[in-house]
């Protein structure tokens, strides 16, 4: 499964609409120290569901908005899409999914999968057991590291079975055994 491109409008430091194209391989996005590079992952874990805004670098949920600069009026919603291509990885019936997430500064927030309105639960769902979701392995943050570097050794054997997918086995004989 492929991410194919991202596109933000209004979200974070993207006061204009931008797109991204994701080819085959390694994409690095280089750039100065707080031109936004970290913000584009806190769009993908956006998208995929995060609800926690601390994880995403921020203490309100309008936080994620454009809030404005010397030249630019503040923003009142933001928006962004992710492309995937689909290989069977996700549960739908469609070669391309384009999974979309809005957020109006009254608070009201809409999500889409295909241009149909759906839940976040429809959007967990989409990505669950798929490892893409946005609590899974495949998006680490920079503080993440640090976490990974300075955890203690039962913290650490913890990160290496969430990323083995030994964790829901686990967690599936503590119940067991509960019974
Ligand atoms: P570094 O190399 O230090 O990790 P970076 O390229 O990852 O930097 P980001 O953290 O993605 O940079 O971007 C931070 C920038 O985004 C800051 O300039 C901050 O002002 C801007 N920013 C964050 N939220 C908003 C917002 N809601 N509206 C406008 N700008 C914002
Ligand atoms: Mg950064």
């Amino acid at each position: 499964m492929q991410l194919k491109r991202l596109e933000a409008y209004g979200f974070k430091s993207f006061a204009d609409k931008i797109s991204i194209d994701f080819d085959k391989g390694i994409t690095a996005i280089v750039g100065p120290n707080g031109s936004g590079k970290s913000n584009i992952t806190d769009a993908i874990r956006w998208v995929l569901g995060e609800q926690n805004v601390r994880n995403l670098r921020g203490t309100k949920a309008e936080d994620i908005i454009f809030t404005g600069s010397a030249s630019r009026k503040a923003l009142g919603v933001a928006e962004v899409s992710l492309f995937f291509a689909n290989d069977g990885t996700l549960p739908v019936d469609f070669r391309e999914v384009v999974v979309t997430r809005r957020l109006y500064r009254s608070g009201e927030s809409e999500f889409y999968i295909n241009r149909s309105r759906c839940r976040l639960k429809d959007i967990y769902n989409l990505f669950a057991d798929t490892g893409i979701g946005h609590d899974g392995m495949s998006i680490i943050g920079q503080n993440r590291i640090d976490d990974i570097l300075n955890s203690r050794p039962e913290e650490r054997r913890a990160f290496f079975e969430e990323t083995a997918g030994i964790t829901k086995y686990r967690n599936r004989k503590r119940e067991s055994v509960r019974k």
